[in-house]
């Protein structure tokens, strides 16, 4: 696996994902242990491990990106707003050491805690399909 990490494999198309934007710049697709339903995320296609060793110029490309899937989620999905989480190192909770931000969808008043919950596939293939840019 290239530089064995997991969402480089999904940028070269050898492990497959939920997709829903992908342009020559980034992929962005579900999160398959979501913490609200439509969590995404955005990945560089070029791998560089967090927030420090990723260039500017990259960095804002990729915030960019990570606006326009946002704001069609927004429009897509029942969504009162949403969060956007980056982390950096395990101490932060980071556990793809390939950098991505998260988006989170979120409805008012919803109890959200960000932990993990096991997706359910079936429903994260239909929700891409719906979500597709
Ligand atoms: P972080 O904790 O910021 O490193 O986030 C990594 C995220 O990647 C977690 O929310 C995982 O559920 C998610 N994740 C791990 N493997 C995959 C995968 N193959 N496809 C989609 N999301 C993944
Ligand atoms: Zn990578």
């Amino acid at each position: 696996m290239k530089n064995n990490c997991i969402f480089c494999a999904i940028a070269e198309g050898e492990i497959p994902s939920f997709k829903i934007y992908e342009d020559e710049l980034v992929l962005a697709y579900l999160d398959i242990n979501p913490f609200s339903a439509g969590h995404a995320l955005v990945i560089p296609k070029a791998h560089s491990e967090g927030l420090l060793d990723t260039s500017d110029e990259t960095l804002a490309a990729i915030i960019a990106r990570v606006k326009k899937v946002a704001a069609h989620i927004k429009t897509a999905l029942p969504c009162d707003g949403f969060n956007i989480m980056q982390n950096n190192g395990e101490a932060a909770g980071q556990t793809v050491r390939h950098v991505h931000f998260h988006i989170i969808p979120r409805m008012a008043g919803d109890p959200l805690s960000f932990e993990n919950r096991k997706g359910d596939m079936d429903a994260l293939k239909a929700l891409a399909a719906r979500l597709a840019m």
